[in-house]
């Protein structure tokens, strides 16, 4: 299935929640979820109750669109997931947490996981000291991941950097604002990620 191209304020009117997919528009009064959104279709879309399925499959398509990953990439991330030894849904969840652009906008280098996907294929970050330009790497504990010294006189990350200045930080993270670098100092728990998301619905979904 080809990458989502349509307006994509449009997918959190039809997850029903703020999805955080357009930087800065997301926390500010232009956000349309703040103004009694209607899930995008016929307005018998609004009223249906949803089946059992219904709703696993809506979990389902809401992670994948925070985390910007297509069917196939989000089934294979579910088999990595289910070989890990521990819960196959918390593992899930440290995978998807551990891909470079979800990192490099936790970081704050980036306004949303789009941007970042963006700024990491144009080649403007390293990891422990290489460039990397593939946003669904997965980091490890103890990488380095930081802006390239000549990306720093780009515009762009230096009104990301001035906007992201008092952006918080997930414990699982550590950032150098003088080196402009962050690394991973632990794996990610669903403890410490902040999102409305009950993975159990898709450990349900893909097992039957
Ligand atoms: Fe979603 Fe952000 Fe658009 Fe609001 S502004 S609807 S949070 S993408």
């Amino acid at each position: 299935m080809a990458r989502y191209t349509g307006p994509v304020c449009r997918m959190c009117r039809r997850e029903k929640e703020k999805l955080f997919l357009k930087g800065e528009k997301c926390y500010s009064d232009k956000c349309p979820m703040n103004q009694d959104p209607k899930i995008p279709g016929p307005h018998w879309a609004n009223r249906t109750k949803l089946t059992n399925y219904g709703v696993q499959f809506r979990e389902k398509q809401k992670v994948k669109r925070y985390y910007g990953v297509l069917e196939k990439q989000f089934a294979l991330y579910f088999d990595m997931a289910s070989k890990k030894p521990g819960m196959t849904g918390e593992n899930m969840l440290s995978i998807l947490e551990t891909r470079l652009d979800n990192v490099v906008y936790r970081l704050g280098f980036a306004m949303s996981r789009a941007e970042a996907r963006q700024l990491i294929t144009h080649g403007h970050f390293t990891v422990n000291g290489k460039k990397v330009d593939i946003p669904s790497y997965l980091v490890s504990v103890g990488d380095v991941i930081a802006i390239k010294e000549k990306s720093l006189d780009s515009t762009k990350i230096k009104a990301v950097l001035e906007a992201n200045e008092q952006k918080p930080l997930p414990k699982w993270l550590s950032l150098d604002k003088n080196t402009n670098s962050g690394s991973v100092v632990e794996v990610p728990t669903s403890a410490e990620i902040d999102l409305p998301i009950e993975v159990h619905h898709i450990v349900e979904l893909y097992s039957k």
